[in-house]
């Protein structure tokens, strides 16, 4: 059991990549806070995870909102002592070129995918630096390495959430804390299931194109990153501070 013991906050976990982390996490011995914004995706997830004889709860919140995240983890310390590991996983897709992009929209994936990190972090970090020891996992995306068309603010946040980590990782260092990027590829979840319904006439070609770009023949699944997230959670990755962990089929690498 890689997580034995340890506390677990894993934002946006009532759906895919999340979702997915929050149930391998607790196979591996972790109390899992899930939170979600949709209640009852969030419900659904702590509930398996306790039918399968694990420990979580779920804690409804909106990481784009201080109030409410400060309540998620003060619940959260107040229902398990402690908080091992941040996974900052929530986020929103964006679609269009900068032209095409209204403010409205572009501040809405700035705000869940930007502000939704430095939130839970902020709530989080002052907890960790007490107790000497935290891991934080910062969802990033490929497309931080590479130029994909009609992406401009998703783009953007996943490109601004890389440099953030590597700003926390030197900042939190001192205090015990490692701070590391997740960089997937496409991986079939609910969130590229919707992109490509709402941005392609023909869904099954888009997804033909993504497939092109990899090396892989296969298209990611949130297992996947969900292995990548534990390796990161746990100590196996000890000596990994800063670093981008791409999971994405050798797309950056192709
Ligand atoms: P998903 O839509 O299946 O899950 C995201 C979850 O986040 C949802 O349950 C949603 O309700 C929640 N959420 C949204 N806004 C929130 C808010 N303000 N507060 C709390 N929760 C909120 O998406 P996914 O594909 O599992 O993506 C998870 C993360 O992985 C995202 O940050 C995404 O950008 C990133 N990512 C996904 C892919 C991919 O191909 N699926 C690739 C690279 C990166």
């Amino acid at each position: 059991m890689r997580l034995k013991n340890k506390v677990v906050l894993i934002t946006g976990s009532g759906s895919g990549i999340g979702k997915s982390s929050a149930l391998l996490f607790a196979r591996e011995g972790a109390s899992v806070v899930v939170n979600d914004l949709d209640e009852t995706k969030g419900r659904e997830t702590a509930e398996e995870i306790v039918q399968a004889g694990g420990s979580a709860l779920f804690l409804q919140g909106d990481v784009t909102d201080p109030e409410s995240i400060r309540g998620v983890v003060d619940q959260a310390l107040a229902a398990f002592g402690k908080i091992d590991v941040l996974f900052n996983n929530a986020g929103i897709s964006g679609v269009g070129a900068v032209h095409e992009v209204e403010p409205e929209a572009w501040d809405r994936v700035i705000n869940v995918n930007i502000r939704g990190v430095y939130l839970p972090s902020k709530m989080v970090l002052p907890h960790m630096m007490n107790q000497k020891f935290g891991v934080i996992i910062n969802m990033s995306s490929c497309i931080a390495e590479i130029g994909l068309a009609r992406r401009a603010s998703y783009s953007a946040t996943k490109g601004a959430v890389l440099s953030l980590t590597k700003s926390m990782q030197v900042d939190y260092a001192p205090y015990g804390i490692r701070v590391n990027a997740l960089l997937p590829g496409t991986i079939l979840t609910p969130f590229v299931e919707q992109y490509l319904k709402t941005s392609y006439d023909n869904p099954e070609e888009a997804l033909h194109g993504i497939k092109k770009r990899q090396l892989s023949e296969e298209l990611g699944k949130p297992e996947d990153v969900a292995l990548a997230a534990l390796f990161l959670a746990s100590d196996e990755s000890k000596f990994m501070m800063g670093s981008p962990l791409y999971i994405d089929g050798g797309v950056v690498f192709g």
